[in-house]
């Protein structure tokens, strides 16, 4: 069976191909403008495009609308209403009328707020992001939308990206005019989000509690063959995988979502689904969306599809790798190093902003991908470092010691100055990338790779453009005295050799991975934050706190209620963690361990009667009697543990308290009950093991 992909695709979206093709002239142009200039649409034109819509849906099968947003929860939610109404006679008609499109009141008192909106007194709102288009999915019209408190304050991931995007378009304009760009009017910011994942079989799945509760195996001793041989990376495609790979795809065009590239990843059981990449407001509902599916696709082929950063110890996590840039509206793509000097001179500056941002506001970088399941990613030998620094490679990182040197830049072909001659094309995703940089320039784009996979990739976009923002306004500023004059490109020169040699320590372009790298950057003076709750008290500071306000993407009670959550949200996943591993202990491994003991010793017994050796039950049966021992005793300490988190009340000294002391014993845990695993006979162990879960497929 093959479908025609562009007859599909998008099939069952509400893009702007169905809206001119569906929508009054008049109507589809002012909605179009409205869209474009970020007005509020007339109920006129709301209640035309609401009607237009819902007989389009209905053509598609949908009975009920929902608005769609992302909660503070990290997953997306929906509450579903129907179309009908009452008509005469008992009768129904489906109606959709302009204001129920544009603004929602779902009961939302259980969504996370940090205390922004009491329960008792506000309820929040959804109102509808019409820069994102409408899909149809299950017998639902899904309308994305942003989720706000009746007093205006942001509950959720959309409505800081979306304004963020809209600071750094307004700054972005500013700047590029200085370069004698002025007839751009709106500079977008970019996302193509890679989305890596596992796949395992569904049998394997239902059999263990700790990754049906918490998305990851609590325990698990590692299989004799992990990833050592790279013989899993961009491996051929075993059928069912090939399968799946097929259906997803199909899946995932029918709602618009470009996706573009599938491979096997570094990891036994790991994969990775590419989309093309597009505007950062749609590409992370698109994402979210992406996630969605991929699950529910899973399941169709008795799959599970496991989005968690790190599924299994011992072999690789997954990581979503967040490819963004920035566009404008004619076109031009302001991280491609351009064709001529002045585009040359604007891409260098650029570049310079980014490598000041990302220094001063390195803490910002790590928080936004923080969380308890990326903990295990981020620093431990695998994914980036926790230490945020950036990979420009080779020729790039010559042409700017140049600039800071004060020296010229040579290729084989070419003696290089800034604002006199272009610069030499670099080659784009060339082989020799760096792979272990959080940050990576990748010819056209930067790369960020600390993005866990489960993650919303609104807060990285977000925070991202918003440093952005700050530096491009600060040397707009700087440079503005200059714009047209003579010496405006010496004061450039001027401005990037001061950025660079305050700003160089952020550059590193060694292995992330390494020990010596801890060194080098502690003496760089560059932070460190190996966990959640190292980084998350910083998303208050000061120099932060400055730059959320001035471009208006978090008041202070926003932030510090944003902060809370976060920690919050830690605290909870650790505390359901330890308790999944206490009840597995005590319902399934404890009782299977002594129950083998049990079996051994009756064995002896048996053995002595007959005057038969039993020096090897005997020598087991202590072993596993001594490692038993030590299991309850941590299971018992683990509790003692838990409990005394829970009464802990202050938000970042609990989540302190997870981290310190629970997490510890979780982990003493587990070394125990592996140890146990890898004696007991696999007859005898309750849950299926790693090589069962990850080599069957
Ligand atoms: P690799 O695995 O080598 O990094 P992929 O092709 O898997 O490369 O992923 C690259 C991603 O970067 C794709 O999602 C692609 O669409 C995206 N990308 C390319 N150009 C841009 C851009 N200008 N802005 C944002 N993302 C981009
Ligand atoms: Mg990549």
């Amino acid at each position: 069976m093959t479908k025609n992909v562009t007859e599909i695709f998008s099939e069952n979206v509400f893009n702007e191909k169905v809206m001119k093709s569906r929508l009054p002239k008049n109507v589809y142009k002012n909605f179009i403008n409205t869209v474009t200039n970020g007005d509020t649409l007339d109920m006129t034109t709301a209640d035309i495009v609401a009607n237009t819509i819902k007989e389009w849906a209905i053509e598609k099968g949908a009975t009920h609308y929902t608005h769609w947003f992302q909660p503070l929860t990290g997953s997306t939610a929906e509450k579903h209403d129907s179309f009908i109404s009452p008509a005469p006679n008992g009768m129904a008609i489906m109606e959709f009328s302009g204001k129920a499109l544009v603004k929602g009141e779902p009961d939302a008192s259980s969504f996370p707020s940090g205390g922004l909106r009491q329960t008792s007194s506000a309820r929040g709102y959804t109102a509808w992001d019409p820069t994102s288009y409408c899909f149809v999915k299950e017998g639902s019209l899904y309308i994305p939308t942003v989720f706000l408190s009746y007093t205006g304050e942001t509950l959720d991931k959309k409505t800081p990206l979306l304004r963020s995007m809209d600071a750094l378009s307004k700054t972005a304009v500013e700047f590029l005019k200085l370069f004698g760009n002025e007839k751009v009017t709106r500079v977008t910011s970019t996302v193509g989000a890679e989305q890596e994942y596992f796949l395992i079989d569904k049998e394997m799945y239902d059999k263990r509690e700790d990754l049906i509760l918490t998305g990851r195996t609590l325990f698990g001793a590692k299989p004799p063959k992990g990833q050592e041989l790279d013989d899993q990376y961009f491996a051929n495609l075993r059928p069912r995988i090939a399968a799946y790979m097929a259906d997803l795809d199909e899946e995932l065009w029918k709602l618009g979502i470009y996706s573009k590239t599938k491979h096997n990843e570094v990891a036994p059981a790991q994969h990775e689904m590419a989309p093309i990449f597009t505007t950062s407001n749609l590409g992370t509902d698109q994402n979210e969306l992406a996630m969605e599916v991929m699950e529910k696709v899973a399941l169709k082929h008795n799959l599970v599809c496991l989005l968690h950063e790190k599924p299994f110890e011992g072999v690789n996590g997954s990581g979503k790798h967040n490819n963004w840039s920035m566009a404008t509206n004619d076109g031009q793509n302001l991280l491609d190093p351009g064709d001529t000097p002045m585009e040359n001179l604007q891409f260098l500056t650029i570049l310079c902003a980014l490598i000041k941002g990302i220094d001063e506001y390195a803490d910002l970088m790590r928080i936004s991908a923080a969380s308890a399941g990326n903990d295990h990613r981020l620093g431990a030998d695998e994914a980036p470092p926790a230490i945020v620094s950036m990979f420009l490679g080779e020729e790039l990182d010559a042409v700017l010691k140049a600039i800071e040197e004060d020296t010229v830049f040579k290729t084989e072909t070419q003696t290089f100055e800034i604002g006199i001659n272009a610069l030499p094309s670099f080659p784009k995703d060339s082989t020799d990338r760096n792979r272990t940089s959080p940050f990576a320039f990748t010819g056209n784009r930067f790369e960020f790779r600390m993005v866990g996979s489960s993650d919303n990739i609104a807060c990285p976009n977000a925070l991202l453009n918003t440093i952005v923002s700050e530096e491009l306004s600060q040397f707009t500023e700087m440079l503005s005295p200059f714009k047209g004059k003579e010496n405006f490109e010496s004061e450039v020169k001027k401005l990037l050799k001061s950025v660079l040699k305050e700003h160089r320590r952020i550059i590193f372009n060694g292995d992330g991975y390494s020990l010596e790298w801890v060194q080098e950057a502690k003496r760089r003076g560059l932070p460190n934050y190996p966990s959640t709750v190292d980084c998350m008290p910083h998303y208050t500071d000061e120099k932060n706190m400055y730059i959320f306000k001035k471009f208006g993407i978090y008041s202070e009670s926003e932030l510090n209620a944003r902060t809370e959550v976060l920690l919050e949200t830690y605290s909870k996943t650790i505390r359901i963690e330890a308790r999944t591993m206490i009840e597995m202990a005590r319902k399934q491994l404890i009782p299977a361990t002594l129950e083998y003991v049990h079996r051994l010793s009756e064995a002896i017994a048996v053995k002595n009667q007959i005057n038969i050796s039993s020096c090897t039950e005997q020598k087991m049966a202590e072993r596993l009697s001594d490692l038993a021992d030590a299991f309850y005793d941590s299971t018992n300490n683990l509790e003692v543990q838990v409990n005394k988190a829970c009464e802990v009340k202050n938000i970042p000294e609990q989540a302190r308290f997870f981290h310190d002391k629970v997490l510890a014993e979780m982990e003493r845990m587990r070394t125990t009950a592996d140890t146990i695993e890898r004696i007991m006979p696999s007859s005898h162990w309750p849950i299926p093991d790693y090589s069962q879960m990850i080599y069957n497929v």
